[in-house]
């Protein structure tokens, strides 16, 4: 029978140790319960800080998905607290009522933010004041992202300095948020550096916008209910909208203090992490007090989880954690930090070496002792970061000419350094990859750097140990790494890039998603993940020359509407410039009210959704709207938000609705690479944000029209650039077609503007759609007119389906909690 194993926490080190007692055979041991505060599965804290930024989506930061659990049988309650330990029944009782025994028991409950003393922290009611966040879990990120995007907030203060709220302050500033960061230490990240090193970074943190406040401290959060500013002990006060804290952790130990175990700064845990005088419960990560220590970074935690892994199992009783030596070895605020041991000389004969650059925002600083090395801190280049912290963990011989610790000057180069790199030495320490695990996999015959990366998850965290698995591969693979073919491919199952694709189409007469793959695919073989790329592109080469097959589309683009969580759709009929009539209102109403609508809802592109159509009842819904299609969803062009414009609002100088009007009768529904959301506004008031839309179009005095392209507003914010200023509404349409037509050919599937037009640069955009400097200019217009004249309204398939299932629903629906009437 199996052993009953308990973990108490499913953060990261919870979930580690389970990984490590599973590859230990421990299936077969225990039943496995875990329990985890945050109502998901586990996800690597580390990338929270991309997720702040909007470089990375929240859910692409999930290590262990609740697949995982049910595939490894494991018992997961995730969102469900445990309240108390009795440890000598050997129970534990969680916020859901549930008693829970256990044989063997793991605590795993990690740090939270520490919100130091302060005047108007809290609301009356207790609670925390509105605008002020701790920056510790996925839902205090997503807050925070909220928060930020709220058009009236503006400036953000955080408190500290370290390496959270520096990754704080660089995060909200990419929502436009002005960031003042106040640090009660006299020098930034004073835990990893000394006072020099601190200055460089503070310069390169200034560089980047963000002010910086040191030896200072909050005294008070101001406002009544909701922040308004802060009060410093000695400074002015400072006026913002949101404050972070990012002060400081605290182990959670309450669960531990209340359940009789021993606690100092944390719970005490012996080299077995085996919780001081209790048999049968262990503590894993940030909870854990070892030999006096408490970590705050993920590698100590990984180290701790495999000596945990060896006892619980039995896999080696002999292992023993003996505390870690912390390099830390992170990006923060974009600034390659790194840093291990001393920060500067302690006695007199200590060298101490430093070369410093701040202009370049470099650093580099090295303590000597009795010829060992003893501590370094890397700022802004960390290449020889390999070579030193093997030297630092290991005591490796020293190049007498000491410049060579921080430059490749023929002694220890980087090679000697990989060399000389332990086989369990950690290359990534995010996700806890050893450089064997990267060389096996390398002599497992991945000899490219994306493949060692995938297979490996190496270099998938912070992102700062990319150059140094690039080492190991290269050292690896003794000079045969390949580079990676199909970082270049348009889509992955088709070796070829853009242009090569489409002139291989052109010359060989292709005109359907099968006839590429059987034409150019490898063995003709076809690829799921290739199939919607390549209709979009067939689609915008051949307009309608192309053979539509319907197993290449999305559920979105087979049945012209947005697929719901629940396996519903929702239908949005188009509503040109945001302009609609009495007619139309109530012929909108009917349909909602003939087929029971469940939610009816204004987006944000100024139309009506009718949402919770089930699929088979699509066409009906058409029929008795009888409007055109909105493209709601879809990769194409989606809609034109306008403003009020000349007519009736007192401040146009242009007639704004009717040019929208025009733009969206004119693309309407055209494939392209990404989704297209395009605005007019009547003036440079800029109602309908003209300038956050992939293009966007504003008037301005004297009856010109300024053309912005390459702007967003979701997950990632950019304000577009200035393309034209042109004098006529036909000069803006043909320039705007003019440019969607080159980014429909140029830019990468699924790459939208903002990252298209920084791609190729606003002077090259405007030299080739405004002055046709490349002489493209009449084809480009040319293909685009063809695009418009192959339009056809895609809901008139209600009359003819395409295939016969294609409007019969096969999705089993879920249920969803109803939408509260407000
Ligand atoms: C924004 C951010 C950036 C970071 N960047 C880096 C970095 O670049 N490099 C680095 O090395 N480290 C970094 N860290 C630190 C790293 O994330 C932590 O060291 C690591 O997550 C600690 O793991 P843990 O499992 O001990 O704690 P956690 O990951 O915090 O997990 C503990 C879990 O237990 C749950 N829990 C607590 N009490 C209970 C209870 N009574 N019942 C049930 N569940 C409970 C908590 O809700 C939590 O989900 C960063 C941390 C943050 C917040
Ligand atoms: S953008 Fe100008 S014209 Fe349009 S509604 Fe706003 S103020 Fe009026």
């Amino acid at each position: 029978m199996r052993r009953r194993l308990v973990v108490i926490g499913n953060g990261m080190a919870g979930a580690r140790a389970v990984e490590e007692i599973l590859a230990r055979g421990g299936s077969e041991q225990f039943s496995i319960t875990m329990f985890g505060d945050e109502p998901y599965g586990n996800y690597n804290r580390i990338m929270l800080s991309h997720v702040l930024s909007g470089e990375e989506s929240d859910a692409d930061i999930f290590l262990n998905a609740l697949s995982w659990y049910r595939e490894n049988d494991i018992d997961l309650h995730a969102g469900v607290r445990v309240d108390r330990i009795d440890k000598f029944t050997k129970h534990v009782f969680s916020s859901d009522g549930r008693v829970t025994p256990y044989d063997v028991l793991i605590i795993a409950t990690g740090s939270r933010s520490h919100m130091p003393p302060m005047d108007g922290l809290h609301t009356p009611g207790g609670s925390v004041k509105p605008g002020v966040f701790a920056f510790r879990t996925i839902d205090d990120t997503r807050n925070m992202v909220h928060h930020a995007q709220q058009d009236h907030h503006r400036r953000a203060v955080v408190i500290g300095g370290g390496l959270l709220g520096l990754e704080a302050a660089y995060g909200l500033q990419s929502h436009g948020i002005e960031v003042d960061v106040v640090h009660s230490g006299g020098h930034l990240m004073n835990a990893q550096m000394g006072p020099d090193g601190g200055a460089v970074l503070r310069r390169s943190v200034e560089a980047l916008g963000i002010r910086v406040h040191t030896s200072s401290r909050t005294t008070a959060v101001l406002g009544r209910d909701r922040v308004s500013g802060v009060s410093l002990r000695d400074r002015e006060d400072i006026a913002c909208d949101m404050v972070v804290v990012a002060a400081g952790i605290r182990p959670n130990v309450d669960l531990a203090v209340l359940s009789g175990l021993p606690v100092e700064r944390a719970i005490v845990v012996d080299d077995r992490l085996r919780v001081q005088d209790e048999e049968d419960i262990y503590a894993v990560g940030e909870c854990v007090q070892h030999r006096g220590e408490v970590y705050g970074l993920v590698a100590p935690l990984w180290e701790q989880a495999v000596v945990l892994a060896n006892h619980v199992t039995g896999a080696d009783t002999s292992s023993a954690y003996l505390g870690s030596r912390t390099a830390t070895k992170l990006k923060v605020a974009g600034v390659e930090v790194a840093s291990m041991g001393l920060h500067g000389p302690e006695l007199e004969t200590d060298e101490h070496i430093v070369f410093s650059e701040p202009s370049r925002g470099v650093f580099k600083s090295i303590v000597v002792r009795d010829n060992k090395m003893v501590g370094a801190t890397l700022l802004g280049d960390s290449r020889k970061v390999a070579y030193l912290t093997q030297a630092y963990d290991r005591g490796l011989p020293l190049p007498e000419e000491r410049i060579g610790l921080m430059f490749d000057l023929g002694t220890p180069g980087e090679d000697v350094g990989i060399a000389e790199l332990d086989d369990g030495a950690q290359v990534c320490n995010c996700n806890g990859v050893s450089k064997k695990a990267l060389v096996d996999t390398v002599r497992g015959g991945c000899n490219t750097v994306a493949g060692a990366m995938d297979a490996t998850r190496a270099g998938k965290g912070c992102g700062s140990c990319k150059l140094l698995v690039r080492q190991v591969v290269e050292w690896a693979a003794d000079g045969a790494v390949e580079e990676d073919p199909a970082a270049g491919y348009y889509v992955p199952g088709i070796p070829l890039d853009k242009p090569g694709l489409m002139a291989a189409i052109r010359s060989q007469g292709l005109r359907s998603v099968s006839a590429v793959f059987s034409a150019l695919a490898p063995g003709g073989a076809e690829d799921a993940k290739s199939k919607m790329g390549l209709a979009s592109l067939l689609k915008m080469m051949l307009a309608d020359q192309y053979i539509d097959e319907r197993d290449a589309r999305f559920i979105n683009d087979r049945v012209h509407a947005n697929i719901q969580r629940d396996g519903t759709f929702s239908v949005v009929p188009q509503m040109k410039g945001g302009v609609t009539s009495v007619e139309q209102l109530r012929r909108i109403a009917d349909v909602a009210e003939k087929h029971n609508v469940p939610m009816i809802k204004l987006t944000g592109g100024q139309r009506i959704d009718l949402l919770g159509i089930p699929k088979e009842e699509l066409p009906q819904v058409w029929a008795d709207l009888d409007m055109p299609s909105g493209y709601a969803y879809g990769k194409s062009f989606r809609t034109v938000k306008t403003c009020v414009g000349k007519d009736f609002c007192r401040y146009g100088t242009g007639d704004s609705t009717k040019l929208g009007i025009e733009i969206e009768s004119r693309f309407q529904g055209i494939e392209s690479p990404a989704k297209l959301k395009l605005a007019v506004s009547g003036c440079p008031r800029n109602c309908a944000e003209s300038l956050v839309k992939d293009v966007g179009v504003v008037a301005v005095e004297g009856g010109r029209w300024e053309i912005y392209v390459g702007g967003a507003a979701g997950a990632h914010i950019r304000k577009g650039d200035l393309l034209a200023t042109v004098g006529d509404p036909e000069e803006v349409k043909l320039l705007t077609g003019r440019f969607m037509q080159y980014y429909r050919e140029q830019a990468n599937w699924l790459e939208r503007t903002y990252a298209f037009v920084p791609r190729v640069g606003i002077e090259h955009l405007r030299a080739v759609i405004v002055e046709d400097s490349e002489g493209l200019a009449q084809r480009l217009d040319a293909a685009m007119q063809a695009t418009v004249d192959s339009y056809v309204d895609p809901w008139s398939e209600r009359d003819d389906p395409l295939t016969p299932g294609q409007f019969r629903t096969s999705l089993p629906l879920t249920v969803l909690p109803q939408v509260p009437v407000r």
